[in-house]
This record gives C-alpha cells, structure tokens and sequence, in this order.
C-alpha cells in the first residue's frame, strides 16, 4: 500500500515524510511514534568566518542535524557541497537512522553539510574550512553522541583534520569521534571501499534471486566519487560488463564495455571524457539505458515521475543517498523493476564506520579480510530480511527497509519510555 500525492515534491525533507507515511501504513503505531520520526530532535546551523588565500575573509554557512539517538548516538557524514540545503541535511540525517536500523547498527542518524565548493578551494583553504566548521560543531558532536564521517565531496583528509582539531579542543586523542579517517591515525581497514563493496553484495544477492547471471551482466554506474568508481571496479571485477559511467559532466557508453582501470586512469589525470567523443553520453541518458543492473551514485532526486517509465534497467542499487522520488518508486515498482534502496545498498559505508568506532574504542585493530568478513555477513542477512519482508507484505524494498527500521527505533523509544 502506498500513500497517494498529488504533485511530486523534489524536496528530500518532504519525500523522507512520505517514505515515512507509506512505512507506517503497514505498521500498528501510535500517531505520535510516527511524528517524532518525520523531525529530527536537534539541528544546528552555524556560520563561521575563514581566511582565503587572498588574505580576504568568507563566512560559510554549515548544518548538523541529529535525526533520532533512541537507539544510540547519532551517525551520518558531512558533506562539503554548493547546493546544500538545511532540508536537505535534515533529510540524509533521517535516511541514516533508516539505514542504521536496517543493518542492525546500535546508532541513529545525523548528517552535516556546508555550503562550499570543495573544488573551487586550494588545499590550505579546504583545510581552514573543515577546522572552522569543526570547531563549530565540537560541542553537539562526540564519540558517545555524534559521530560524523566522510559523505559528498568529502574526504579521509578531512576526517583527518577534523579529528586533530576536536582532539585539540578536548586535550586528548579522539578518534572516536569521526570515521573514514586515514589508515594511520586509526582509520579502519577496508573502509574506502566499504559503501562500493556493501552495495555490490546487495546487488550479487538480487542477480541470484532474479536468476540472471553474474557473468556479462550489463552495468551503467551514475557518478564517479568514492561509491561509483570503486562500485564500477567490483562489479566488473565480479564479472559484470559496466557499459556506462558518469561524472557530474557527463558520462561515456560503449555497449562492448567499457575499461574501468583505464578511465580512473583518465579521471585522475583530466576527464573521463577524454575516452573518445564519439562515447559521450549524458547524465540522463545513462540512467535510461537497457542494462541489467542501474547504479545511481551521485546525487538525489534523479529518478523522478519525469523519467520513471523510460528507466529500463532489471535492478536499481542505489549508491547514493535519495536518488528516487517516491512518485518513481511507484512506477519502478509497477514496471517490477527491483529498487535496492540507499537505506540497505549503501549501508555498507556506515557499516564498516560502526566497524571503524569500535576499533577506536577497543584501540585494537582488525585485518581487512576479518572486516570484509563481518560486512558481507551483515549485508547479505540485511537484505534478506528486506527482501522476505517486502514479500511478505507485497511491498517494495524501501518500504520494508523502512518499516524494519521504524519498528526497531520504536522499540527503543519505547524502552526507554519516551512514548
Ligand atoms: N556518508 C555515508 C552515508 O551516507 C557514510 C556515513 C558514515 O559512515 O557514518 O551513509
């Protein structure tokens, strides 16, 4: 069952209140249960001033939201990006409790985000810029209350610095209060490749239940960050042919497959549109392509009611946070096409966060195949739990994901006798 709207919103705040809705339809719940869950509990917004190297002074503006810590402190990354938006953070900050829920972990969600283009800093400037902001936030996070992480355009360098400057305004070491930092000063082995390698077992378990074969499996991977470009290595190291790729200026199509070593290759040295002009596609046309497998990497809202019928793909794994609107769930799921939702698909970043936290805590550390072991083990039960419940109930998988998630949050609201 699904909650009818009569014009579709792009707004994340607002489409995260609708998932919520349609979750709750299957779910016996006080109403106040449900509306503790479509606001987050805290939000912060600072503004703080930074030195250019121009010797000119710019204030930024950044946002933490805490979403829910019934369950535990709150996890979520920040995000470094022009468009953000409070909404927008208050969205992904109530995504990451749906997520933590979904695979079980002891946290609730947060998110951050600063209005900034990362790509338009030099290095000491982007650096000035994740101290600042960190230093405005030390006081709402921490490692038993707030754990940020790497998200958009955002990098285990700026863990690294954020993490030095909380340690300093503590006067001791904390580690534990971000993930997704270098290896060295107590990042997590297998982290880097954790949301990528996450999302891939999602989508090696949906090939097996739609008995289509691993090997040649047609992939298109929209974005090239963190998530698509390491999700493009492994699928096409598990076999898969990735005919399609993106960045935020395009992407490039060759039906015979394209080489993922060589255009990472031209990526870090210019654009992976330098592969040859007659390749070129764009961004909106990869995601129509008739391919086995759709992975949207980038950003929200590219899957919307405006091209929801012309997205031919058998699964969707969605790298990123938020990609579908509700109103195109409905029509994917209409068409059968399986949406393995942001929530589970990409759970596996967090996942190995909470991995990379205890490590901090015990201050005892983990090989990469004893973390690679526990994430599989973790994925693959997550989404086979998804996948019974949306059988269950005839749903698609956001909607069991969701309504695994609200029921564990309830429970431990409830617990602690809040509601
Ligand atoms: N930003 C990632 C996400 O959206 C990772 C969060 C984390 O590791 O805490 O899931």
């Amino acid at each position: 069952m699904t909650v009818a709207v009569a014009e579709e919103t792009l707004n994340p705040y607002k489409i995260a209140q609708q998932q919520i809705d349609t979750a709750v339809a299957h779910l016996k719940l006080p109403e106040h249960v449900t509306q503790i869950l479509k606001h987050p509990m805290r939000v912060l917004s600072v503004n703080f001033p930074v030195r250019m190297d121009d010797g000119t002074v710019q204030v930024f503006e950044g946002y933490r939201s805490q979403h829910n810590d019934a369950i535990g402190p709150t996890k979520g990354g920040i995000r470094f990006h022009p468009d953000v938006t409070l909404d927008e953070v208050k969205a992904l900050s109530m995504w990451m409790s749906f997520k933590c829920g979904v695979v079980g972990l002891p946290y609730g969600g947060g998110k951050g985000g600063v209005i900034c283009d990362p790509r338009k800093l030099s290095k000491g400037e982007l650096e000035r810029v994740s101290r600042a902001f960190m230093e405005a936030i030390a006081d709402f996070v921490g490692p038993d209350k707030d754990i940020p992480a790497p998200d958009v355009y955002t990098t285990p360098q700026i863990m690294g610095w954020m993490m030095d400057t909380y340690s300093k305004m503590k006067g001791k070491y904390s580690p534990g209060v971000i993930t997704g930092k270098p290896l060295i000063i107590g990042g997590s082995k297998g982290r880097n490749e954790a949301t990528a390698q996450g999302c891939v077992y999602t989508i090696l378990a949906a090939l097996k239940d739609q008995h289509l074969p691993v090997q040649n499996a047609t992939a298109a991977v929209q974005g090239f960050g963190n998530a698509g470009r390491i999700a493009a290595r492994l699928l096409s190291e598990a076999g898969c042919k990735i005919v399609a790729i993106s960045d935020s200026r395009g992407g490039i199509y060759d039906p015979n497959g394209l080489d993922i070593d060589q255009i990472s290759n031209l990526k870090d040295n210019a654009s992976i549109l330098d592969y040859g002009e007659s390749f070129v596609i764009s961004n909106e046309a990869l995601l129509e392509l008739d391919v086995d497998i759709l992975v949207p990497a980038a950003l929200e809202n590219v899957i919307t009611a405006a091209n929801a019928d012309r997205i031919q793909a058998k699964i969707i794994a969605e790298a990123a946070n938020g990609p579908t609107t509700p109103e195109a769930d409905r029509v994917l799921f209409q068409k059968g096409i399986v949406v393995i939702p942001d929530v589970l698909a990409n759970a596996g970043g967090v996942t190995v966060s909470y991995f990379e936290w205890v490590q901090n805590l015990m201050n005892y550390y983990w090989s990469e195949a004893e973390v690679l072991e526990k994430l599989e083990t973790n994925m693959i039960q997550s989404y086979v739990a998804v996948r019974d419940l949306a059988k269950e109930h005839s749903t698609d998988l956001r909607t069991a994901a969701y309504m695994i998630s609200i029921k564990r949050i309830a429970a431990a609201m409830e617990a602690r006798g809040w509601v």
